[in-house]
């Protein structure tokens, strides 16, 4: 496997119906010619992703969707508009060109056009968009680093483009629309109140069970070690006979393995910083990982959505 900044080699081997790893402003992906179903196979096999879980299809032009979606509402358009290239996916009715392993014979298609210059300078040198979901092991915490992809997929990819860590670190918001109402199907890098703000409000799906929102799985995201939520200083009581780590918002807690998401209290700035943290408190010398529950706007949406995702629920007696 190669690490390199190269579009010309990331477009060759994708040309040739191999993955690439590519960096975009949400996690780094795996990507393979969307319109490909041998090359998008691949994707399934090396992350061991289960077939019903859909992929989202990426874009550097909206005109590319002419050939991707039979169908476009006027609120997406307005969605297009204000937020791509950005942390926005979209679902639509598909056309026939998408093939139905991407969409997991779902009759609608996922898209977005990610805001990453490598990327974009990456669809533009092809002439088929990438269909490509996070570049990490099923269910496991999605890359924000090239390092994490090469950690984990390292064997499997002949060649990551190395775009830095991603600026926004939470994978896009989903949004679809059922009989013309616009639903949210997964919180994510965009704030639901920015897309309020443009098309009014949106219902949210968040907890659909499968197959509509197959992201939604209820242990996605998730550590290796168990992880509590709720009142930090009450879980450290609980919990006080074991090593702990603890992912606090703004908060610094000595005596234990702290990683402090935004000292400021950003909650854009904690987004980019938590898979990496949980990545970090997987490795370290603890047996359970304590975290807070954050503020219920904003970005703090979709970071509590990703927590209580990662978080162990033991099981009923
Ligand atoms: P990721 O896990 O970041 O690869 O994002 C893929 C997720 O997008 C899936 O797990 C679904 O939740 C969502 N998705 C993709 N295609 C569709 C679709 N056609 N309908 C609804 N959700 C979709
Ligand atoms: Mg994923």
């Amino acid at each position: 496997m190669t690490i390199g900044t190269d579009v010309a080699v990331a477009a060759a081997w994708l040309r040739r119906g191999a993955l690439v790893g590519i960096p975009t402003e949400t996690v780094y992906g795996l990507a393979a010619n969307a319109l490909d179903p041998e090359a998008v196979l691949q994707i399934f096999a090396v992350k061991q992703r289960p077939a019903f879980d859909p992929l989202i299809v990426h874009v550097h032009h909206q005109d590319q969707l002419a050939e991707l979606v039979t169908h476009v509402p006027d609120e997406a358009r307005a969605l297009m508009s204000h937020f791509w290239p950005g942390p926005l996916t979209l679902v639509l009715p598909k056309t026939t060109r998408v093939p139905d392993i991407v969409t997991s014979g779902l009759p609608s298609v996922a898209v977005r056009m990610p805001r990453h210059r490598l990327t974009l300078e990456l669809l533009r040198a092809l002439d088929f968009p990438l269909a490509a979901p996070s570049a990490n092991p099923f269910g496991y915490v999605s890359p924000t680093t090239v390092a994490h992809v090469v950690d984990q997929l390292g064997d499997s990819v002949p060649y990551v483009l190395d775009g830095g860590p991603c600026a926004v670190g939470l994978e896009s918001t989903i949004i679809g629309w059922e009989d013309g109402v616009p639903v949210l199907y997964r919180p994510g890098g965009l704030a639901v109140e920015d897309i309020e703000a443009v098309i009014g409000s949106v219902r949210s799906n968040v907890r659909q069970v499968l197959p509509v929102a197959p992201g939604m799985l209820e242990s996605h995201y998730a550590p290796r070690k168990p992880l509590f939520r709720g009142d930090v200083k009450q879980l450290l009581a609980e919990h006080a006979e074991r090593p702990v780590g603890v992912i606090a918002f703004r908060r610094r807690i000595e005596g234990v393995v702290c990683e402090t998401l935004s000292e400021r209290g950003d909650l854009i700035e904690a987004a980019r910083n938590l898979f990496a943290a949980m990545r970090r408190l997987d490795a370290a010398e603890i047996e359970c990982v304590l975290a807070e529950v954050f503020p219920d706007e904003g970005l703090g949406r979709a970071i509590n959505d990703r927590l209580r995702r990662a978080s162990f629920v033991p099981e009923a007696e």
